[in-house]
C-alpha cells in the first residue's frame, strides 16, 4: 500500500532512499536546510557495494563519466621518501572497481534522478515531531504540517533532529580536522597518480586530477575548540607545512589562502538504536563512520538500500521494517567505525615511534597482502550482501580476493 514518507536531508543518503522508495510507489517528500541544490564538496571515493547498488539503479554509467582517473597511490614520508607504491588497477581486478569523483558530482547524479518525481522542499527544516499512533505529524519551519507513515532523518553528521529526538546518541570526537579542496594550476605531477604524505599528526593527499587542476585532501590532528573549522584547519596545516618537501610547501602556500576548500571536524556518530517510534536515522546522521573509514558514501547508500528493502517487505508495519534495518546495520556500523579508529591510529601517527612502525609495516608488506587488507576493509559478509543486493553475493561484491 502507498505510504507517505518524509526524508529530512536531501544529501547522498536521503536522495538514494528517495529514489528507491519512489520506485516502490511510495509518496516521498524531501526537506533540506540548504536554500537550493548546489554541487557542494570535493573528492570522495565510492567503493565496493556502494558502486553495486548504484549500478542496480542504472546510475553507474553516468557516475563513471563524472569520475576522475585513478591509477596509482603512493605513500611517502614528509621528505618524499617512498613508503609504499599501490596500483588501483590491481585492487580493482579483485573487487568491484571504486569510482573516485567529487561529492558534488555524485549528489548531482542522484538529484537529477529524482528531481522530477519527488516533492523537494529547500530552505526548510523539521520544527517539531508528534507521534500519532504508528504515524508522525511533522511541523516544518515553514509552519506547514505534514502527516506521514515514517520520518527518515538523513541530515548528515550534525543532524539537529537526531540531537532532539535521539537522546542516547552522541558524537565521538576524533580531534581531527578534515580539509578538501582543489586548485587550478598547471603542474608537473602525473595525472591519476596520487601521493599521500604520512607525517606525525597529519596525512596529506595530492591528487593531480588533470593537467590544470590539483585536488588536495588532508587530515590533521588538533584539539582546538570553536566552530570556524576553516580557520582552525588552515592554521594547523600552515604549522605542518614547513615539514613538507618544497613542492608541497608551494602548493599549500597557494591553496590555503583561498576560500575554495571544505573543512570540517571529524566526528563519529554513535546511536545505540537507529529507530525511535516513527523516526529512523540514515547515513551520516545515524552512523557517520568518518572519512577515515573510506566508506562514508558507500555506507550511506547501503543504509538507504537496506531501509528500502525492509520497507518493501513490510510496508504496513514500519516499526518492524525499521527494527530489521537497525538489526542489520549495527554490526556493519561497528565494523566500519572500528576500521576508522584503527586507520586514525596508523595513518595519523601520534609520534615519531608510531610513524616508524607505520613505515616498517607498510614497506615490509607484500602487495598481495596489502591488497587483501584493503579488500577486507571494504567488504561485507555474504549474508549482508545477499539480503540487500537481492542476488547471489560473489567474491567481487564481497570485496574479497580469490
Ligand atoms: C556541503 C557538503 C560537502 C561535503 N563534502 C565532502 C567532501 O568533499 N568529501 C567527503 O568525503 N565528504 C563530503 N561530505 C560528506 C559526505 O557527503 C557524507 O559523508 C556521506 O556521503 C554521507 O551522506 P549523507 O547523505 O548521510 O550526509 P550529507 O551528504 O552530509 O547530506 C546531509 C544533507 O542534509 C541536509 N541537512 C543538514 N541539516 C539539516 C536539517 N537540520 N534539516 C534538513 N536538512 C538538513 C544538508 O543540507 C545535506 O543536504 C560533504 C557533505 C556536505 C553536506
Amino acid at each position: 500500500m502507498k505510504k507517505h514518507i518524509i526524508i529530512s536531508g536531501g544529501g547522498i543518503a536521503g536522495l538514494t532512499a528517495a529514489q528507491l522508495l519512489l520506485r516502490m510507489g511510495h509518496d516521498v517528500t524531501v526537506v533540506d536546510r540548504a536554500p537550493e541544490f548546489t554541487q557542494a564538496g570535493f573528492l570522495l571515493s565510492l567503493k565496493s557495494f556502494g558502486v553495486t547498488i548504484l549500478e542496480q539503479l542504472g546510475l553507474a554509467p553516468v557516475l563513471r563519466e563524472a569520475s576522475i582517473p585513478a591509477e596509482f597511490m603512493d605513500f611517502v614520508d614528509a621528505a618524499g621518501s617512498l613508503i609504499s607504491h599501490n596500483s588501483y588497477q590491481e585492487l580493482a581486478n579483485n573487487t568491484v572497481p571504486s569510482i573516485l569523483l567529487t561529492r558534488g558530482g555524485l549528489h548531482q547524479v542522484l538529484y537529477d534522478s529524482v528531481k522530477e518525481q519527488v516533492n523537494l522542499v529547500f530552505g526548510t527544516t523539521i520544527e517539531q515531531v508528534q507521534r500519532e499512533g504508528p504515524r508522525v505529524r511533522v511541523t516544518l519551519s515553514s509552519h506547514e504540517v505534514l502527516d506521514a507513515d515514517l520520518l527518515i532523518v538523513a541530515e548528515g553528521l550534525r543532524s539537529a533532529t537526531r540531537g532532539t529526538y535521539f537522546a542516547n546518541s552522541y558524537l565521538e570526537d576524533f580531534n581531527v580536522f578534515y580539509v578538501g579542496g582543489r586548485i587550478k594550476k598547471t603542474h608537473s605531477y602525473p595525472v591519476g597518480s596520487f601521493t599521500t604524505i604520512i607525517a606525525v599528526d597529519s596525512m596529506l593527499s595530492i591528487y593531480p586530477i588533470s593537467r590544470e587542476e590539483v585536488a588536495i585532501q588532508c587530515y590533521v590532528r588538533g584539539r582546538e575548540e570553536g566552530s570556524d573549522y576553516r580557520s582552525i584547519s588552515r592554521r594547523l596545516l600552515q604549522e605542518k607545512a614547513n615539514g613538507y618537501r618544497a613542492d608541497v610547501q608551494h602548493l599549500l602556500a597557494e591553496f590555503l589562502p583561498s576560500e575554495q576548500f571544505y573543512a570540517d571536524k571529524m566526528g563519529m556518530v554513535r546511536a545505540p538504536s537507529l529507530v525511535d517510534n516513527g523516526l529512523v536515522l540514515l547515513g551520516d546522521a545515524g552512523y557517520c563512520p568518518t572519512a577515515l573509514s573510506g566508506m562514508g558514501a558507500s555506507l550511506s547508500i547501503y543504509g538507504a538500500k537496506a531501509l528500502a528493502h525492509f520497507i518493501g517487505q513490510s510496508p504496513d508495519d514500519m516499526a518492524l521494517a525499521c527494527q530489521q534495518y537497525d538489526a542489520i546495520m549495527q554490526p556493519i556500523i561497528e565494523k566500519f567505525q572500528g576500521n576508522a579508529r584503527r586507520n586514525a591510529a596508523s595513518f595519523l601517527p601520534k609520534d615519531e615511534a608510531s610513524l616508524g612502525l607505520f613505515k616498517a609495516a607498510f614497506s615490509s608488506t607484500s602487495e598481495s597482502v596489502l591488497q587483501q587488507r584493503l579488500a577486507d576493509q571494504i567488504g561485507l559478509t555474504q549474508d549482508q550482501l545477499q539480503l540487500i543486493l537481492g542476488e547471489p553475493a560473489d567474491q567481487a561484491h564481497n570485496g574479497q580476493l580469490s
